[in-house]
């Protein structure tokens, strides 16, 4: 008798046992990164982790960082950023990784929108000195999720530039005053949370090649959500024991991250990519709140009326480098033709999102002095041989770029009506961040890297001058 009640005994204790190890408790991290201001899918996404909660209640949704840029909707929103971070809050999120683009905005907006955030950024290598609008973030935090204690700790991608200087890919003058480490060295610092909790996740805005770099250095890890490089990791990997993931960008994929328990152990990690595109149901509340914001956003204001069409390179360029001399005061501005993204502006209104789309890319204004021969040269450098006209539109000045067999051999800068100007002085020059970055030229006379865009720029002129017209071109190539 009391043999069979053993038996019975164990007999109870097994089955549930298997139970449990059929069930195990499950702690699911839902995830997305690089979302870059993309609003129309967070519908879909809060419905997903909604259905899926009704399930299993054990979830955490985080994101890998880069919040913003890419989208007027959100970039143009009168409080910058500012649908993100509702739809975000809508959609459940509980902790974000700071991405290089978080700074964009400016700090003290940053610091504006993640007062507004029901969910915490969190960043261990970046330190803010008491000139910082922007408040120390924590570098990780607790969470129970499921009677699970999750450690999460947060890293941000910080080179060291050609100035010496290691920061985030963001314009210098947004993070003045803050300090950042290597991501890499500095999770390091963070391997004894290990012990002080039963899941230990990296947030990580520092790319793949760096999280792939830590997985290796840090097996105390138990997962790695990642961000910034786009990567779409589409199964399990596994690098060093640590689950490595990251969910490509736009809100285009979901990371499920699937963690069983045995009680407090954990005992098997997944990793699943969702494709939101997939994905039917909707959650109706933040689909009509991603509409509003739409409809709300100042994208179709009417800022100038074109009063003839304006058509190509030539003439559009023009027209943005019209916007640069006037507002910036300079003698000279060019804009480079890969800059210019549309072929034509109808005659009639031109809309704030005929700017953005014209000029999209959101790159700042830089300011030179320059001589007559620094000038000549970057326009000569500047010559496409398979090109049938200049690269570099202007305005302030016109110029000729003179070939021979197709090489540029000397260039004549006259001012706008063709006169010769006096090769002797300096002429102050402007001209957006990529030309600046990657156009070979004489960059001693650097004056000024505004922290404002060159779409900016071209806002506040249409609105002043109220009317354009198509200019005189004011770029030559003579062929000798
Ligand atoms: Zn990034």
């Amino acid at each position: 008798m009391k043999y069979l009640k053993r038996i019975t005994c164990l007999f109870v204790l097994l089955s549930y046992s298997f139970i449990l190890m059929a069930q195990g408790k499950q702690v699911v991290i839902f995830s997305t990164n690089d979302m870059h201001a993309r609003i129309h899918n967070f519908a879909k996404i809060a419905a997903y982790i909604e259905n899926y909660k009704k399930q299993n209640p054990n979830v955490l949704v985080l994101s890998g960082g880069d919040l913003y840029s890419g989208n007027p909707v959100v970039d143009q929103y009168p409080e910058k950023g500012y649908p993100m971070i509702d739809l975000m809050n809508r959609t459940g999120y509980q902790f974000s990784a700071f991405g290089n683009h978080e700074f964009d905005y400016g700090q003290a907006t940053t610091q504006r929108r993640i007062d507004q955030a029901n969910f915490k950024f969190l960043c261990s290598n970046l330190k803010v000195d008491e000139t910082c609008d922007l408040k120390q973030p924590d570098a990780y935090a607790f969470i129970k999720v499921g009677g699970i204690k999750i450690g999460i700790v947060g890293i941000l991608e910080a080179t060291v530039h050609g100035n010496g200087v290691r920061y985030p890919a963001c314009h210098p003058a947004r993070v003045q005053g803050i300090t950042f480490t290597d991501p890499v060295e500095e999770i390091q610092n963070y391997r004894n949370l290990r012990k002080k909790c039963n899941l230990f996740i990296a947030l990580s805005h520092a790319g793949y090649e760096s999280d792939l770099v830590i997985a290796d250095k840090m097996p105390e890890l138990d997962a790695i959500v990642g961000g910034h490089s786009h990567t779409k990791i589409d199964s399990t990997l596994f690098r060093n024991g640590v689950l490595v993931t990251q969910a490509s960008s736009y809100t285009e994929g979901l990371g499920k991250l699937t963690f069983t328990f045995k009680g407090k152990k954990l005992i098997k990690k997944e990793y699943e990519y969702i494709n939101v595109k997939n994905l039917t149901e909707e959650d109706a509340t933040i689909a009509q709140a991603a509409q509003e914001f739409i409809d709300k956003s100042p994208l179709k204001t009417v800022l100038a009326e074109a009063a003839e069409q304006l058509d190509g390179k030539e003439e559009l360029g023009g027209l943005m480098c019209d916007a640069l001399v006037s507002e910036y005061g300079v003698d000279f501005a060019v804009q480079n033709s890969g800059g210019v993204r549309i072929s034509q502006l109808k005659k009639g209104p031109i809309t704030m999102e005929d700017v953005y789309t014209l000029d999209p890319f959101g790159n700042t204004v830089t300011i030179y002095n320059m001589s007559y021969t620094q000038l000549a040269t970057l326009l000569k450098n500047s010559y496409r041989k398979y090109s049938q006209r200049a690269d570099l539109m202007c305005s302030g000045l016109k110029y000729k770029i003179y070939t021979k067999d197709g090489e540029a051999t000397r260039v004549e800068i006259t001012d706008e009506q063709g006169n010769p100007v006096d090769q002797n002085r300096t002429f102050k020059v402007a001209m957006n961040n990529y030309i600046s970055s990657s156009y070979s030229f004489d960059q001693s006379g650097l004056v000024e890297e505004t922290a404002n865009s060159a779409s900016d720029a071209l806002i506040a002129y249409l609105k002043k001058v109220k009317s354009v017209k198509k200019d005189i071109h004011r770029t030559e190539i003579v062929r000798e």
